[in-house]
């Protein structure tokens, strides 16, 4: 039996369809396999589609489970109408190769693994004979949000709640969510930041009244967040996909070392990459790329996780955060799953601001990841850039990876073939990459349809027309009256 159980060391064991139910390990740290990673032979998946990778990664965690019925999960997720034939496919730019996992029905990386939760949640609640319903809790910095929507509208026996910072979205992820349809959904902007909201949704799974309104009322709750171990593990299927793309494509050789570049926040995205690198791709290291928030540059420098400082909404929003939910489970593997220690230091974290790491664990970090961030002007720099010489437009957030590959190649002079990971796409943030090109500046669908004659490149087709859909979700309230909208929301169900 394989179990998970919590980076903190509180919570008993779990198999794998209760630890996606539940979310969130019940002592506040978060679910991690206890078992040593499975080492898949990558060779031997030469000449697999993307959703036979899927399935296979699944199914290393879940021996449990009928390995066709993952797969099965996985052709859903991915199969057509949904995904194009190759879910994440492999460009050239210049000279750093690009994963795009931006063609999801809401255009950003979310997807490959919103896809596949809402398939693993019914699932697990199926296995588990649960007649409870769940109601899924979303924090988002503007791209889970209409991921999630979109993967749990109307999935039987779930409810989702999504907050989002109400002054802290672009325009057209704001529009994408308040405008989502579905009888079980919920949308509420929040008077406050990405960090406040995801700090909200982390306590309401241990708040009294909240579990005494669920009790009442025959629901559970779960999380959509990469905090939840089943957006995790999709995540590692395309790391996988990445390196047998450029051995497909003749960029390296079966057994060649590659890097990855992964531009950051919650840094759930990344450490699915490390993770898959523990179970044998054959990575070399990983670029961590920040916007002006910045702490993650300054922890993988220093080794201080130090959030006591100011926090900037940027023109990429879906990195503008300072408590990065997966560093725990890093810190955890990093500290040779020392659970003690990994709750010292979430607790200094809450109680002071700040961590410290050191000794073998900052040494195997440092080895393994290196890190940069980019200025507003540079990320705009950036764009403009790429696109003059190789006609790609980048999002705000890939070009902070592709900005900081470029300068970090400058200093360092690497010569490893190196894929970035595209992690939206750029008419989700079309007022910072139409001036980026051009210098003009517009709004929301102006920019969308100026963006398209400008480059001639076609706006993917879920973007298009959102200006005209109906509004369905228009609640504002402050971060403070979160608990009580939580309660009230699983009163209503
Ligand atoms: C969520 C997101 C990120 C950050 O990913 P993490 O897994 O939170 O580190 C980066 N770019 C975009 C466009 C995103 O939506």
């Amino acid at each position: 039996m394989k179990n998970f159980i919590s980076t903190r060391n509180g919570q008993a064991p779990l198999g794998f369809h209760q630890a996606i139910a539940q979310g969130i390990a019940s002592d506040g740290g978060l679910l991690v396999p206890d078992f040593e990673l499975p080492h898949l032979d990558i060779r031997n998946m030469t000449g697999m589609d993307y959703v036979s990778v899927a399935g296979e990664i699944l199914a290393a965690f879940a021996p449990e489970e009928d390995r066709e019925t993952l797969v099965g999960i996985c052709r859903k997720a991915y199969g057509s109408g949904l995904f194009p034939e190759d879910a994440a496919p492999l460009r050239k730019v210049g000279d750093v190769w690009v994963t795009e996992l931006t063609h999801g029905r809401t255009c950003a990386f979310k997807d490959m693994a919103l896809s596949v939760l809402p398939h693993l949640m019914r699932l697990a609640l199926d296995r588990s004979g649960e007649d409870r319903k769940v109601m899924i809790l979303a924090a988002t910095s503007g791209d889970t949000g209409k991921a999630a929507l979109e993967g749990f509208r109307d999935v039987p026996g779930t409810a989702i709640t999504v907050f989002y910072p109400s002054e802290g979205v672009s325009s057209v992820q704001k529009l994408q969510m308040i405008t989502q349809e579905g009888g079980n959904v919920s949308v509420v902007g929040i008077d406050g930041n990405f960090d406040d909201a995801q700090r909200a949704v982390k306590q309401a799974f241990s708040d009294p009244g909240i579990a005494e309104e669920c009790r009442r009322n025959g629901v559970f709750l779960s999380s959509a967040n990469s905090i939840n171990i089943g957006r995790l593990l999709p995540q590692i299927a395309y790391y996988f996909w990445s390196y047998l793309s450029m051995v497909r494509n003749g960029a390296i050789n079966m057994g060649g070392k590659i890097d990855f570049c992964v531009p950051s926040g919650n840094f759930g995205n990344c450490l699915a990459g490390w993770m898959a690198r523990e179970m044998g791709v054959p990575a070399r290291r990983f670029t961590v790329a920040s916007n002006p928030n910045d702490i993650l540059t300054d922890f993988f420098r220093t080794g201080v996780y130090d959030a006591r400082r100011e926090f900037f909404k940027t023109c990429a929003p879906a990195m503008d955060i300072l408590v990065s939910s997966n560093m725990e489970r890093l810190l955890w593997y990093m500290t040779d799953k020392d659970g003690d220690r990994v709750r010292a230091l979430m607790e200094g974290l809450r109680k002071d601001g700040y961590y410290k790491v050191e000794g073998d664990a900052l040494d195997r970090i440092r080895e393994d990841f290196r890190a940069g961030f980019l200025t507003e002007e540079e990320i705009k720099e950036t764009i403009g850039k790429c696109y003059r010489e190789h006609s790609y437009l980048l999002d705000t957030h890939t070009a902070c990876g592709y900005g900081v590959l470029e300068r970090l190649r400058r200093e360092e002079g690497d010569s490893v073939p190196t894929v970035l990971m595209s992690t939206a796409s750029p008419f989700k943030f079309p007022e910072a990459v139409l001036e980026a090109i051009c210098g003009e500046k517009l709004e929301s669908a102006g920019a969308i349809s100026r963006l398209e004659q400008v480059t001639g490149i076609k706006a993917p087709l879920p973007l298009k027309g959102l200006e005209n859909r109906k509004v369905l979700h228009n609640r504002k309230i402050d971060r403070t009256e979160m608990a009580g909208f939580i309660a009230a929301s699983v009163r209503n169900k």
